[in-house]
């Protein structure tokens, strides 16, 4: 039996921004005030794994 990914059932009011490949929230446990995280939709192990089309689009939106 898989465990249910947490991100993919996130409340929409934890959701600051999104685009097609991924989306950012605030952290429910931050570590620092402000902690934030950046998460793709594509379901990887590794930042490396995201296709480079994923990649450029989560870095180009959220960024700047
Ligand atoms: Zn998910």
């Amino acid at each position: 039996m898989s465990v249910p990914c947490p991100f993919c059932y996130l409340p929409s009011d934890r959701i600051i921004d999104s685009n097609d490949a991924g989306f950012v929230l605030r952290d429910a446990f931050p570590v620092s005030p402000g902690h934030t995280l950046i998460v793709s939709k594509q379901h990887v192990g590794s930042v490396f794994d995201l296709t480079a089309v994923a990649a450029g689009e989560i870095l180009e939106t959220f960024s700047g």
